[in-house]
């Protein structure tokens, strides 16, 4: 067992690493390094009560102040770790002070993807991870009245609802020919786009984005077919890069996302990496996934935990997800793109529906809107029908 456990991020999966330690009964030293300046909070109301103020900061801690006193941990924010020393077992951090390790935890999580088109760093061009993205973005979102949304992802369309119902003018460009094309089915896109369009979204795919003009400021984005679509604001939201930075440098095999085994081990010794930014072996779909949800960093953070407070545990969870967009819930348990068949319950646009996803006629996932226990009992099912596939699955580079 290690002395001195240090967690590098935190966020949703490094607050739980150091929770699950202490829950284990590690005695050892637990020091958090966080960049941002705010207690370790959650991201998604950011693109959705926060962003419309519905909500104080406050609200988005995931523990109060007292929790990190009470049980020893070290949180030092503001601090940003850079090169770590696998040899000496040293991180260089940007206060200036080298922090060993006996044991280390990567949760890092992602940053925004930004699109390397002429315009991009103009004012009033926006991404969304942070709360400091929100707190640049909310003046914009009062104060001005077109917005343009690159991206029709989750985050792009929940941004879009918001802002829909404080009464903007908005577009959303998508470059694939239906919103929500890596993450969903056909049904559900359609499903999701007659709702935005039926709120007075504007939606373009099929649409590539060539620059962003403007002096200064942005006044328009710039699409390849040649038309120009006015703007007062935009936001890049066309996805999102594991943080691997400090894991690649160090030598610790990465690919999209830092390369972890079932119990969130790297390929070095007493290095560890979970949450959004990990890369791990997921033997219901034999494959490797790297999965951006609260649900994989709570539950892999969790497996990391017990396994350096001794009590190894493998992480192989049914994901899932939730996102809200005006008044629907859409929630999807497991990964549709094992699938290969595809079954509605219920009428698009009449009332909840689910969409079932079937692989070799066992269960992988299931889309549910506005169906909570549609949603519940596909959790059980697909993790009885999956567990019986399970086979391993190697760690590799690619998705
Ligand atoms: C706008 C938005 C909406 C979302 N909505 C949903 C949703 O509805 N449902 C859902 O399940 N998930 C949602 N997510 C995803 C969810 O928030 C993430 O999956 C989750 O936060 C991942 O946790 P994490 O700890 O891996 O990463 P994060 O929460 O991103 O934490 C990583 C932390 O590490 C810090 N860091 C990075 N590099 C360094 C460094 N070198 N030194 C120090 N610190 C560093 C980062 O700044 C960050 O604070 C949403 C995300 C966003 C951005």
């Amino acid at each position: 067992m290690s002395d001195r456990v240090v967690i590098l991020g935190a966020g949703q999966a490094g607050v739980q690493v150091a929770a699950t330690l202490r829950d284990e009964g590690f005695q050892g030293g637990v020091t958090m390094l966080g960049d941002e300046p705010h207690p370790p909070y959650q991201r998604p109301p950011l693109s959705k009560a926060f962003l419309k103020g519905a909500i104080e900061c406050e609200r988005l801690h995931l523990k109060p102040p007292a929790f990190y006193a009470d049980r020893d941990i070290d949180l030092r924010l503001g601090v940003r770790a850079g090169r770590i020393d696998l040899r000496a077992g040293r991180i260089e951090t940007t206060d200036g002070e080298d922090v060993a390790y006996d044991a280390l935890v990567i949760a890092t999580g992602t940053r925004p993807r930004i699109p390397s088109v002429p315009g991009r760093d103009l004012g009033n061009v926006f991404a969304l991870r942070s709360i400091a993205d929100v707190e640049a973005l909310r003046p914009a979102a009062c104060g001005m009245d077109r917005f343009v949304i690159v991206g029709g992802g989750y985050i792009g369309l929940e941004v879009a609802a918001v802002l829909r119902e404080m009464g903007k003018a908005v577009t959303i460009v998508e470059a694939e020919d239906r919103l929500l094309k890596r993450v969903t089915s056909v049904p559900v896109s359609q499903y999701f786009d007659a709702l935005h369009r039926a709120h007075g979204v504007e939606i373009v795919t099929n649409a590539r984005v060539a620059g962003l003009a403007g002096d200064g400021v942005v006044t328009g984005v710039l699409l390849a077919s040649g038309r120009t679509i006015p703007a007062d604001a935009v936001l890049l939201a066309i996805g999102a890069l594991p943080n691997v930075e400090a894991a690649h440098d160090a030598g610790i095999a990465t690919g999209d996302g830092i390369l972890v085994d079932a119990h969130g081990r790297t390929s070095a010794p007493n290095i560890f990496a979970c949450g959004d930014c990990a890369r791990f072996p997921s033997r219901r779909y034999g494959r490797s996934v790297r999965i951006e949800s609260v649900q994989n960093a709570i539950d892999q953070a969790k497996c990391v935990g017990a396994t350096l407070a001794g009590h190894p545990v493998a992480h192989d969870p049914v994901p899932w997800f939730w996102s809200d967009q005006y008044r629907t819930k859409l929630q999807i348990a497991g990964l549709f793109d094992a699938a290969d068949a595809v079954s509605i319950d219920g009428t698009p646009g009449e009332g909840p529906f689910s969409v079932e996803y079937r692989r070799a006629g066992k269960l992988v996932a299931v889309d549910a809107i506005d169906n909570a226990r549609a949603h519940m009992l596909a959790r059980r099912r697909i993790a009885d029908e999956t567990a019986r596939d399970a086979a391993p699955a190697p760690v590799t580079q690619s998705g």
